[in-house]
């Protein structure tokens, strides 16, 4: 079956499902390594959350760093995705995937003059403030360029929730928010109010990432709450409060999230309170909806281990060395008997440079196929030109056609911006 660009496409059978028939198909046709995305399932996954959520007065905005492929962006924005975003070049991807503005939530603790002129500029729906050294500079900003603005604060309730170091924001130690203990939150609610070009919106906590448990996010939204009631005890006008994001996802299996046990308790902690919500899932949208295909360059027998050198590297998903991070990794091609445990590696010149270890594989010879599962959040996003290997080409497959959503760079790109002053 040949599969073909966005332009002429054909219908792949049995889609919604990416089977090894098709995975090896579009290896084939795209070349390795490749991204594949079931935007079926990223749907699917958007739907489940917004339905869970439904029985309070809610919006979904996807947190547009998991995966910012614009044409995933607008394939959410078709079921009401609002976005939130934490970079100027992230509102870009947004506006240019239709997302309207006003869906548009900024985050992050390191947004600069520019960033901030040209979200105000196009109108974003909220900016959540990190600091009072932020909470300030907006406000300048705003009235000199007579802007007006929606602010929340994103506060730090100073819970561990349970995650790998890198990716835990929720704790005092950590960059993030601003501590409920020492009334700092209080004053700059306050704050917020005094400047005549900003309206306070509300109140927003996002603990960190691959949450597994839903007892931090139960302690962290019942800390906002409480914050937030008092807030309104002293006067304060308090109508919106952002939950995050952070809903973790199950990486040994290939099975998609369900949001409905974190729905009930979202919503027995927030029923009958008279709060709008907002929620900022990445990773639990698009996670389980990508596999990395690769093809086995070599297996090569160490002294007492054994290589699976693959054409993917760290620098087409640089989880596992980042973050510890587990990707279940399955052969596209069933030959029987198996390889015994291996080191699953890629080309890059440095030990670090692994996508599994010690992981006990099928036999696999060079040539095969290997699909990296659930890698659609904080996979692509991530990819990096190191050792001058252009990227992976990302497709996306939906509605039973194939989209080349990124094609690979060629070498000659990647050189090209660079100048050299001695020729
Ligand atoms: C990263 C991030 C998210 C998304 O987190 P996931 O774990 O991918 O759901 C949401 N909100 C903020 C502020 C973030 O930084």
């Amino acid at each position: 079956m040949a599969l073909s660009h966005t332009n002429t496409p054909e219908i792949i059978p049995d889609h919604g499902m990416l089977d090894s028939g098709t995975l090896i198909n579009l290896a084939d046709q795209y070349k390795t390594p490749l991204y594949v995305y079931d935007g079926d399932q990223i749907l699917e996954n958007f739907k489940a959350f917004q339905k869970a959520v439904s029985n309070l007065e809610s919006k979904v905005h996807f947190a547009v760093k998991a995966n910012s492929s614009v044409a995933i962006l607008s394939l959410l924005s078709t079921a009401g995705a609002g976005a939130d975003i934490v970079s100027g070049g992230e509102l870009q991807r947004a506006l240019n995937a239709n997302i309207n503005p006003d869906k548009i939530i900024f985050s992050g603790v390191g947004k600069t003059d520019n960033e901030l002129l040209l979200a105000m500029h196009h109108g974003v729906g909220q900016i959540n403030i990190e600091s009072g050294a932020e909470l300030d500079r907006i406000a300048a900003l705003a009235a000199s360029n007579n802007f007006e603005c929606s602010i929340a604060l994103r506060i730090n309730v100073d819970v561990d929730p349970g995650s790998h170091e890198k990716i835990s924001t929720g704790q005092n130690s950590t960059k993030f928010g601003i501590a409920l203990t020492n009334g700092q939150a209080e004053s700059y609610y306050e704050r917020i109010s005094s400047y005549p070009n900003l309206t306070p919106s509300g109140l927003a906590v996002h603990i960190g990432s691959q949450l597994t448990n839903l007892a931090p996010f139960e302690t962290a939204y019942n800390e906002l709450v409480g914050f937030a009631e008092h807030l309104r005890g002293k006067g304060f006008a308090v109508p919106y409060l952002d939950l995050g994001g952070g809903f973790g996802i199950d990486y040994e299996g290939i099975t998609h999230p369900d949001f409905t046990k974190y729905g009930k308790m979202v919503e027995r902690i927030f029923k009958n309170k008279g709060f709008k919500l907002g929620f900022e899932p990445g990773r639990s949208i698009v996670g389980n909806c990508g596999n990395l295909v690769t093809k086995v360059i070599y297996v090569k027998q160490g002294i007492d281990k054994r290589f699976v050198i693959i054409d993917a590297a760290m620098n087409d998903l640089i989880r596992p060395t980042l973050y510890d991070a587990f990707h279940r990794i399955d052969s596209l091609t069933e030959r029987g008997g198996d390889t015994g445990n291996a080191d699953i590696v890629g080309p890059i010149c440095e030990t670090g440079d692994y996508l599994a270890r010690n992981r006990h594989m099928p036999f696999v010879e060079a040539g095969d196929y290997l699909a990296v599962r659930s890698v659609g959040a904080y996979g692509a996003v991530m990819m990096s030109n190191y050792n001058t290997r252009p990227e992976a080409s990302e497709v996306l497959c939906y509605e039973g056609m194939v989209h080349l959503i990124r094609p690979r760079r060629t070498i000659e790109d990647l050189i090209k911006m660079e100048i050299n002053p001695f020729l």
